[in-house]
């Protein structure tokens, strides 16, 4: 194991991998077969220059981060992480939200959403509330505690490599800051009606949303993979400065570690033992998806997404129709919120994706490649924020229910919407960027910024 107070760009052997100075380069000059990524965005083969705490690499070619690095990573990360188990303990502790209508009111907690929906004969949005805002979030904490626990007693703990597998593949799936946007839309929706008494459990999880981002982003994967299995040299004939691809090479999307790609297109990393991604070219995958989307997409509006009984009056509403009742309430930034998070971003990441599966299909041109890739990051990135309708139900139904004057229940349609928002997310990731590159020429070549980013050299070299 790497000693983690080392600077993380020496070798084992005590050799700088690749220096600054390297990305001046002529082409065609040797360069260490270690430390060499492949950009999982354009496909390009690069070697990584030497990274100083506070800096990340950029792909010259796209500008996909491909490192960055922390000061003291592993103490960083599980101060955080265990800082953020903390308040997640807190959040499902105490009371979260209670409201009062003439005397009759709830008080619930935070597992209550999940679990009211599940009374409620919602078991799989249930599920997929718990999963996304408690479960997920947990096994990653707990995971990512017990790496950084064995980094730094010099000892990886046992079966830290299945481990850090695990957390690439949780990290889009947690939802803690979506769901307190949820949580606010919710709050200003019963507002008008009822005395609303925020617990000490609502605080807590507020802190814990925040830190949970700030932990997920003190991750160094390329450190910490460096520092649990060290990295063995790329294949030999790795040509810097090329698609990857082109020369039968693939990049591990878990550790990075550059692997030779089997005949039959399947494989499984050398270092991590993650399977490594053939390029797909069709996206036929996300074409799947997508098509499974839109199919949804029809009851995930054409039945009601909540259904509200007042004095014995019912009175079913649908996304759109939730929308127009916030706007003849007179609550124009919510019904402008939910309007964006339930129509305008799952329509639009459909339109974008279908739009860029079309043009990297026909071959055709019609936006650049830098601007088509950031159309695709923008899809990736929004695809979650969906999600707050599903979370505004779960609250208000759970917060809602039996004996009050008022009573909430979910409609067919939150689990149609919700399957919406998991396959719309599982199509932008299972899209590849590496086809909107394809036949893109090489880079000219790379310099450093001065933004404290570094770009990696890729210039023409054999090595
Ligand atoms: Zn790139
Ligand atoms: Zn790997």
């Amino acid at each position: 194991m790497a000693d983690p107070s080392l600077p993380e760009e020496k070798s084992p052997e005590g050799n700088s991998i690749d220096s600054a100075s390297s990305t001046h380069r002529q082409p065609g000059t040797i360069v260490s077969r270690r430390r060499l990524r492949v950009c999982h965005e354009c496909d390009l083969l690069l070697a990584l220059p030497s990274i100083n705490p506070g800096e990340k690499a950029d792909c010259p070619r796209c500008g996909h981060t491909l490192v960055r690095r922390h000061t003291n990573p592993a103490e960083r990360s599980l101060a955080l992480a265990i800082a953020t188990l903390i308040t997640l303990a807190l959040s499902v502790a105490f009371p979260f939200i209670s409201f009062d209508i003439s005397g009759i009111g709830n008080r619930i907690e935070l597992t209550e959403t999940a679990s009211t929906l599940i009374g409620q004969h919602q078991p799989l949005v249930a599920l997929c509330v718990l999963l996304t805002v408690i479960v997920l979030p947990a096994i990653y904490l707990l995971s990512l505690s017990w790496l950084c626990l064995g980094l730094l007693s010099r000892h990886p703990l046992p079966r830290s490599r299945q481990i850090a597998r695990t957390l690439r593949h949780v990290t889009p799936w947690m939802m803690a800051d979506v769901f307190v946007i949820g949580t606010l839309v919710s709050l200003i929706k019963i507002m008008g009606m009822a005395h609303v008494e925020l617990g000490l459990s609502f605080w807590s999880f507020c802190v814990y949303a925040l830190l949970l981002l700030l932990t997920t982003q003190s991750v160094d994967s390329d450190w910490l993979w460096f520092s649990l299995e060290k990295e063995a040299q790329a294949p030999a004939g790795a040509r810097v400065g090329f698609a990857a691809s082109e020369q039968g090479l693939a990049g591990c999307h878990t550790c990075g570690l550059v692997n030779r790609l089997p005949e039959s297109g399947k494989g499984r990393c050398r270092r991590c033992g993650e399977p490594l991604h053939p390029y797909r070219t069709g996206n036929q995958v996300t074409l799947a998806l997508l098509a499974a989307s839109v199919v949804m997409y029809l009851p995930a509006n054409l039945y009601p997404i909540m259904i509200t009984t007042s004095l014995g009056d019912t009175t079913p509403a649908t996304i759109i129709g939730g929308v127009l009742l916030f706007i003849q309430n007179g609550d124009f930034p919510i019904a402008m919120i939910i309007f964006i998070a339930s129509v305008l971003v799952p329509v639009s990441k459909m339109l974008a994706l279908l739009w860029l599966c079309y043009v990297v299909r026909q071959q055709q041109r019609p936006l650049s490649r830098q601007k088509r890739i950031r159309l695709y990051r923008i899809t990736e990135f929004i695809g979650r924020w969906s999600m707050v309708d599903v979370f505004v139900v779960a609250i208000l139904v759970a917060l809602i229910r039996n004996g009050s004057i008022m009573s909430i229940e979910p409609g067919a349609g939150a689990l149609a919407f919700t399957t919406v928002v998991v396959l719309t997310m599982l199509a932008a990731m299972m899209f590849d960027p590496r086809s909107i590159w394809q036949g893109a020429e090489p880079p000219a070549h790379a310099d450093l910024s001065s933004t404290g980013s570094r770009h990696p050299s890729k210039e023409s070299s054999h090595v």
